[in-house]
């Protein structure tokens, strides 16, 4: 069965993109990151469709919907939809794709790997977290359609094997590591570029998940099996039990976080979460124990 959201959803956003945009924006401003930014602003171009030109000026139609022909010819194969780095706009094939494609591309155009950097080596960073990240804002907001981008079984809900695969490790290791930790990283937050990639960096080793060498001599898995490797080192058995028999819930309550509220954190110990750290009156906590 096809997504039950999706046509109502593509009527929505026939009716009224801009509405749509904005209603998304909002949605990852108050659910992961309240300064959200676009990486860069859009730039003039001009597409062919069907032999005509098609502009764009600066600053203007950051979403853009292209006939599929054209979409084929002038952008990306046979995605569904993609944010391209150079131009700062979000391309869209047609009308054959969901409200994930378009959290997706969102989250691209507003994380800290937007900027231009060789993001080849890169993509169990980029691509896992920005799906990661999708789910979450799917589960929170739209279960329908979260439904089939978890089961990975509606072919304009879901996703390719291998962004499930980076998804469902990125999901384990929040398990263990508070979400907003990370999260609060992956969003553009005007610094420069070297302060915010140093800062993220910093930020896994200080989890004991220290990359030497990121961007060279590596192949497209390498660094996912190397972070795959680390996290199992750390956790042990803990880890490679969560990553394969939890690894697709995406179930978003299980993953750490901090509570500050002290009877809320006596009812989550007494269910059988554990202190991670205390940050000030914050406290960390996870639970990994298996439930199935
Ligand atoms: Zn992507
Ligand atoms: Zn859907």
């Amino acid at each position: 069965m096809a997504c039950v959201f999706r046509d109502a959803f593509l009527d929505r956003h026939r009716a009224n993109p801009t509405a749509i945009h904005t209603e998304i924006l909002s949605q990852i401003r108050s659910d992961l990151f309240d300064r959200v930014n676009f990486g860069i602003s859009t730039r003039a171009e001009t597409i062919l469709e069907f032999g005509t030109p098609r502009s764009f000026r600066a600053n203007e139609d950051r979403y853009v919907v292209l006939d599929p022909y054209a979409y084929l010819t002038a952008i990306n194969g046979h995605s569904r939809a993609s944010y391209n780095i150079q131009s700062g706009r979000i391309f869209l094939r047609g009308f054959h794709w969901c409200i994930s494609t378009l959290i997706h591309e969102t989250l691209h155009s507003v994380s800290l790997f937007t900027n231009d950097i060789p993001t080849g080596n890169l993509l169990f960073l980029n691509e896992g977290l920005t799906d990661l990240l999708t789910g979450f804002l799917l589960f929170k907001r739209y279960p329908p359609c979260f439904e089939k981008w978890k089961l990975n079984n509606d072919n304009l809900c879901n996703r390719g094997n291998d962004y499930l695969e980076w998804a469902k490790i990125w999901y384990t290791f929040f398990r263990f590591v508070n979400f907003e930790e990370i999260v609060s990283l992956y969003f553009w937050n005007n610094k420069s570029w070297n302060e915010v990639w140093t800062m993220f960096i910093e930020k896994l080793a200080a989890h004991g998940l220290r990359f030497d060498n990121i961007f060279y001599g590596r192949n497209r898995d390498s660094l996912k099996d190397m972070f795959l490797n680390k996290c199992a080192n750390l956790w042990r058995r803990d880890f490679e039990a969560l990553f394969e028999l939890e690894g697709g819930d995406f179930d978003f309550n299980k993953c750490a976080r901090s509570v500050i509220d002290d009877q809320e954190y006596t009812r989550l110990i007494s269910e059988g979460w554990e202190l991670l750290w205390e940050e000030g009156n914050k406290k960390i906590i996870k639970n990994i124990k298996i439930t199935q």
